[in-house]
């Protein structure tokens, strides 16, 4: 048993939506699907919930939000027109869209109105599949403040699914305690499709979207990069935080709480095997990668650099520094330090304009030799669950960036040797990236 999730590119129009249904069809294990609303068909196309958006914010502004909800009838009855054209329809499409405008007219919350992409999008695929609709407001629900009740939730979709073998469930989302609609955020589709994963155990959840997987290094860097085929949830945080995306963190936690693998996979490729994200202990060595996993990075670090004589025998010297970043609320996401230095990698925004403060007050705390700021700085993470058991791998990713000519200004690897983060000149970031993918893609 299966359960799938589509993104909103996978249900843009009637070709896409026909796409979906070859898939569910072609996998009788393909039982319990989750939509998002329709996306993007073409770059400068809107999403439906961003037409939603407009609707509600037109109607609350004493706007006549009409012209807006007869685009979203004529995205839904574009794809209607096709999919039902040799088939019968059995819902009253009429009454579905009056009720839509009515929501909007009548003044139905922000949330309720965005929600209205996923809810026609699955009401109509459940239709074109002969799948049951599952409204998501009857099996997700939030809390007083606004967090997903896991024990309710699950098994509410237990008990409403069980002995269905074809469910549709819009994504995006639920109920809160006194039955109003609330959604999560933005790209929130993915997180509906995890907790039903959660709460129905299948082998695999399955999130469809337009790209052939996780791949190893970011296609604006790098031509063609290869897919990552296993992927740890821990490589897949990793990757993530230092800027890869395909799946936002929280759509990852319900599933991985259960021990579910999740395969992403390309409703435009469906032959390919896609990324699948899963717990270590599950991994064999076969299907184990290369040296590495992947690389991603960001721009736009700051380092400052405290120096002092003797700073290892001074105790209490880290926290003191570290209090200064305390005080003004600055996290920061590295701290290699040497003999007699310490370096601190910030995130460059999160220092807003309190560079002179914080430099004088850490003056002031350890009464250093040196401090120095320095700008500019880009963070290369190189991930990979096999760092810990294979000598030499710094040292290949180090001299495969130095025969570039391009000089590392930091070096960090965390303790559980799953990374090695580097630092590097803003501009030379592109070409350290392609040097490092170049060495270890095979
Ligand atoms: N339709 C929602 C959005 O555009 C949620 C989703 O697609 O996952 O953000």
């Amino acid at each position: 048993m299966k359960v799938l999730k589509f993104g909103g590119s996978s249900v843009a129009d009637a070709a896409q939506i026909k796409k979906v249904k070859d898939i569910i069809l072609s996998d009788p294990a393909r039982k319990f699907v989750v939509v998002s609303a329709p996306g993007k068909r073409f770059n400068s196309d809107s999403k439906v919930t961003d037409m939603l958006y407009e609707c509600w914010e037109a109607h609350a502004n004493g706007i006549d939000a009409s012209p807006m909800i007869s685009a979203v009838v004529r995205r839904f009855r574009y794809i209607t027109d096709e999919i039902f054209a040799d088939r019968e329809c059995k819902l009253d499409l009429d009454a579905l869209f009056e009720e839509f405008a009515q929501d909007v007219y009548s003044g139905k919350g922000r949330d309720h109105i965005a929600s209205r992409g996923e809810y026609l999008c699955a009401k109509i695929i459940a239709e074109y599949m002969g799948f049951e609709f599952i409204d998501a407001k009857d099996i997700i629900f939030f809390n007083e403040n606004g967090v997903v009740d896991a024990k309710k939730t699950s098994s509410a979709i237990r008990k409403r699914v069980f002995g269905i073998s074809g469910v549709v469930i819009p994504g995006f989302y639920g109920a809160m305690p006194d039955g109003s609609i609330k959604t999560f955020k933005r790209g929130g589709g993915d997180i509906t499709g995890s907790i039903v994963a959660r709460a129905v155990r299948p082998m695999i959840y399955e999130n469809w979207t337009d790209v052939d997987g996780f791949l190893m290094a970011n296609p604006k860097i790098v031509d063609n990069p290869m897919v990552i085929k296993y992927l740890t949830y821990r490589e897949m945080r990793e990757l993530s935080y230092m800027g890869a995306s395909v799946l936002q963190e929280e759509s990852i936690a319900p599933a991985r709480e259960a021990g579910i693998s999740i395969n992403i996979r390309n409703t435009n490729n469906p032959s390919a095997e896609g990324t699948m994200i899963v717990d270590e202990s599950l991994l064999n060595d076969e299907e184990d990668t290369g040296a590495i996993t992947g690389i991603a990075g960001n721009k736009n670090f700051k380092v400052i650099t405290v120096e002092k004589e003797f700073m290892n025998e001074e105790i209490g010297f880290g926290r003191k520094v570290l209090e200064v970043l305390e005080k003004y609320e600055i996290p920061f996401e590295h701290m290699p330090s040497g003999i007699d230095t310490l370096s601190i990698v910030i995130n460059g925004e999160a220092l807003k304009g309190n560079v002179t403060k914080v430099m004088d007050e850490i003056k002031e705390a350890v009464n250093p030799d040196n401090v120095t700021m320095e700008d500019g700085i880009a963070l290369i993470a190189i991930v990979g669950r096999k760092m810990v058991h294979n000598v030499g791998t710094a040292a290949r990713i180090l001299t495969a960036i130095s025969k570039r000519g391009i000089n590392v200004r930091t070096i960090d690897q965390g303790s559980d040797e799953l990374n090695i983060i580097i630092g590097v000149y803003n501009d030379d970031f592109d070409e350290a990236i392609r040097a490092i993918y170049e060495e270890f893609a095979n």
